[in-house]
């Protein structure tokens, strides 16, 4: 069935996603050859997969197909998967296999591809004061944590780049989902020094505002001394900004949105824009106008992105398109150690020159932007610049956060290397090793220790 317009009927558009089990019907996809078509078929049985009609309809130019970065995005590309893995699933479903067969090779090849990055799974596990283990939270700066609300395990659309991809892919025993809200509460009320509390998923605002609510209402009922912010990590403003103009709950939620900065709590959405082309759209525009117009500061993160943004001249866009219409450029992060890496993966001093220049093209307005940093283990790490010190090149960085606080804002040093692509390839420069690694690996086998007991 191919989709009909639902741009200019007179009524509230409604999503339709697309995913392997459709995106064949697409109008759009009848000018791929069929071997491309198989190729997204052999990508999507792998990584998560869908797309929606905004995207598909209002985002990407079919012209510009496969080049498009919103394509690239959205859509499974070949090289996503490393030759050996392609050509195993590519096999498995030429040899016409069953679900159950396709789904176990795809979870072996799922595990070899890191899905668990940055020790999220051993280190950030926050345990409550009676010992309960919560796998809904995550706890890994002193002042934020992170609550994975198990409604919102789901996109209105998936980055390919992704690093929750486990979340999306029906491994369950990888989900960190949890429902009870008032075991979030204890755990904050029990840690005074959380300021913060960040809503990720997922995408939190795939949840209707009526579930949504009971989460937040926990939060301002609790009356919480020490909690200060409320952020949302989000993608619906670029995938979805229906959710806030006309979908059926848009003012139930605009009117929660209210109801926290009312309370005089800061309200932070942590909007991820990949490409300035998201931020192009009538709907997108009247999108973040509305949730401006109810105290919430929006601020915006992409990580750089090999086919979709490695450019300087597309930042500088998309930062000073962010600035003129209200938002606050926050972070460029570097791709993560996880995935398809090895596609999207750019060179940390690459990076930084990327960074630097699109910097440079933009007002002071727009400089509230930090990067290129890595969500490393030990915090976030960010690469300064490639100095000479002692007469030697190096690459400069510093923790913008750590597990330990303390590390915050130290400089140290790495063998200058233009291959080095995250902080495990980098070699310290004039230490044998870098500074915090010791208190590491005392805090990591802790952790293991825990986790096996
Ligand atoms: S919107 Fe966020 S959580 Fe969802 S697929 Fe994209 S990056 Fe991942």
């Amino acid at each position: 069935m191919l989709q009909e317009t639902v741009w200019d009927t007179g009524k509230p558009p409604s999503i339709k996603s697309y995913t392997l089990g459709n995106f064949r019907g697409l109008p759009q996809i009848q000018k791929l050859t069929e071997e491309q078509r198989f190729e997204m078929e052999v990508v999507g049985n792998v990584l998560p997969f869908k797309a929606n009609n905004y995207v598909v309809e209002q985002l990407i130019d079919w012209n510009d197909v496969p080049n498009d970065p919103i394509f690239v995005l959205t859509f499974p590309q070949r090289n996503m998967l490393k030759e050996r893995h392609f050509e195993r699933m590519a096999q498995t479903l030429r040899d016409g296999a069953d679900k159950k067969t396709v789904a176990a090779v795809a979870n072996e090849i799922r595990l070899q591809l890191n899905p668990h990055p940055a020790g999220q799974l051993e280190l950030n596990v926050p345990v409550l004061k009676d010992g309960t283990q919560l796998y809904g939270m995550q706890h890994k700066y002193k002042e934020t944590c992170l609550f994975f609300p198990s409604q919102s395990q789901t996109c209105h659309a998936y980055c390919s780049f992704c690093f929750r991809w486990p979340q999306f892919v029906g491994m369950d025993e990888m989900k960190f989902a949890m429902r009870e809200s008032d075991q979030m509460v204890q755990y904050i009320s029990e840690h005074p020094e959380i300021s913060d509390v960040l809503f990720t998923g997922g995408d939190p605002m795939i949840m209707k505002a009526r579930i949504f609510e009971t989460y937040i209402d926990a939060l301002l009922d609790a009356n919480l001394p020490n909690l200060k912010t409320i952020r949302i990590g989000t993608k619906a403003l670029a995938y979805w900004p229906y959710k806030f103009i006309t979908d059926n709950d848009a003012k139930e939620t605009l009117g929660l949105f209210e109801r926290v900065t009312g309370r005089g709590l800061h309200l932070a959405l942590m909007a991820h824009f990949n490409h300035h082309v998201e931020l192009s759209t009538p709907a997108v525009k009247d999108a973040i106008r509305v949730v401006r117009a109810t105290g919430t500061e929006i601020r915006t993160q992409s990580p750089l992105l090999s086919h979709i943004n490695d450019d300087a001249g597309v930042w500088a866009k998309m930062w000073r398109d962010q600035v003129q219409l209200g938002c606050i450029p926050y972070y460029m992060f570097v791709v993560r150690d996880t995935g398809a890496q090895h596609y999207f993966g750019i060179s940390l001093t690459r990076a930084h020159q990327i960074f630097r220049d699109a910097y440079k093209q933009v007002s002071g307005l727009g400089r509230t932007v930090r990067g290129p940093s890595m969500s490393a283990t030990p915090g976030k790490v960010q690469v300064e610049g490639t100095p000479v010190v002692a007469g030697k090149r190096v690459i400069a960085l510093r923790f913008l956060q750590g597990r330990n606080p303390d590390w915050v804002q130290r400089p140290f040093y790495a063998e200058y290397d233009e291959g080095a692509i995250w902080l495990d390839d980098l070699k310290p420069a004039f230490e044998d090793k870098f500074f915090f690694e010791d208190e590491l690996k005392t805090r990591y086998s802790g952790a293991r220790t825990l986790e096996k007991s």
